[in-house]
């Protein structure tokens, strides 16, 4: 049979087959990590095939795991260890941030956006809370939502307290794999509760599973907002991974500082101050934000920094 894998324990896996039923599953003994460098043969995305065993009460066997279309990582924080696979297979991510109570900060969003550009993800920026906006609140968040959807990333704003704007955040989610980020308090949850129909009924279900294994932390999990459209929620992550990113690899991930490099009179121009770099101009022009171009020097020296 073909599934998905919603919940991952570790030594248990929960998937979904295409008609919506659950299987508690386990791998198959000496299943072959296919990077040495990772800790988790297997993540939610992923697609499997697996089989049920007489043997065992209810538990089914993955056997196979199909080639991953993406996936992020969470590295490890000691230069040793392995990294983790958090999610695969996704197709977007749906960034909540609050620009009030609290404001999240330019900071975190674009190091957020440089990770999903490294991986490819198309990334959508939800703007949550609006009930608490005022005039000015109002006029700020067109002015940051016209930003970041001139540069790609397109914005929803809604309220998941007052449940204003959930259609569009829905929209967006039909038959896609979304993973669902943002920093903590900007009301993650509260949105998923949402959009979600009988969620704490689906967690308690698959807790009972995941009992019965040793190592309960779970890193994300796959809930389905309606058959055809998921969401990925990742509690506990605070900040996905920075991947390893080349000292003048970094302006490839700004799509405004990537459409004006190759203008650069040299090929490993950093845009910090090199002559004839076509990036500070922009800058300087106001074609590109201060804010976006303070967040990749920033970045760029905590990439040194690690160096
Ligand atoms: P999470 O940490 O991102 O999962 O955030 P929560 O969903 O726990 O929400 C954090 C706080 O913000 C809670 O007190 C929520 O009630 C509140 N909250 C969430 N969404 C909204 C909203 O749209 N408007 C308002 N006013 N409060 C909200
Ligand atoms: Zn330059």
């Amino acid at each position: 049979m073909k599934g998905v894998v919603i919940k991952s324990t570790g030594s248990w896996y929960l998937v979904r087959d295409a008609d919506g039923n659950l299987h508690p599953c386990r791998l198959r003994g000496k299943f072959k990590l296919k990077d040495a460098k990772v800790s988790n043969p297997l993540a939610v995305g992923d697609r499997v095939m697996f089989e049920r065993e007489a043997s065992e009460e209810n538990t089914a066997i993955i056997n196979h795991i199909e080639p991953r279309q993406n996936y992020i990582i969470r590295k490890s924080t000691h230069k040793t260890a392995h990294s983790h696979i958090i999610a695969a297979n996704l197709d977007q991510a749906l960034l909540v941030v609050t620009l009030v109570s609290p404001r999240t900060s330019f900071g975190f969003i674009d190091r957020f956006l440089v990770t999903a550009e490294a991986y490819d993800i198309p990334v959508t920026i939800i703007y949550n809370k609006i009930d608490l906006y005022d005039e000015e609140d109002r006029r700020y968040q067109e002015a940051i939502s016209g930003l970041y959807s001139q540069i790609g990333y397109p914005g929803i704003s809604c309220s998941a307290e007052k449940e204003i704007g959930l259609e569009a955040v829905q929209a967006v989610m039909q038959d896609k794999t979304s993973l669902v980020s943002g920093h903590s308090g900007v009301g993650k949850s509260t949105l998923i509760n949402k959009l979600v129909p009988d969620l704490a009924l689906k967690t308690s279900e698959i807790s009972d599973y995941s009992d019965k294994g040793k190592h309960t932390t779970t890193f994300a999990e796959m809930f389905e907002v309606n058959p055809n459209s998921f969401i990925i929620d990742t509690p506990g992550i605070k900040e996905l991974g920075l991947v390893d990113i080349e000292n003048n690899e970094l302006g490839h991930f700004f799509p405004e500082i990537r459409d004006r490099m190759n203008d650069c009179k040299y090929y490993n121009c950093r845009h910090l101050n090199e002559p004839g770099c076509a990036v500070i101009p922009a800058v300087k022009a106001g074609q590109i934000a201060l804010t976006r171009y303070e967040s990749y020097r920033s970045i760029l020296a905590e990439e040194d920094n690690r160096r």
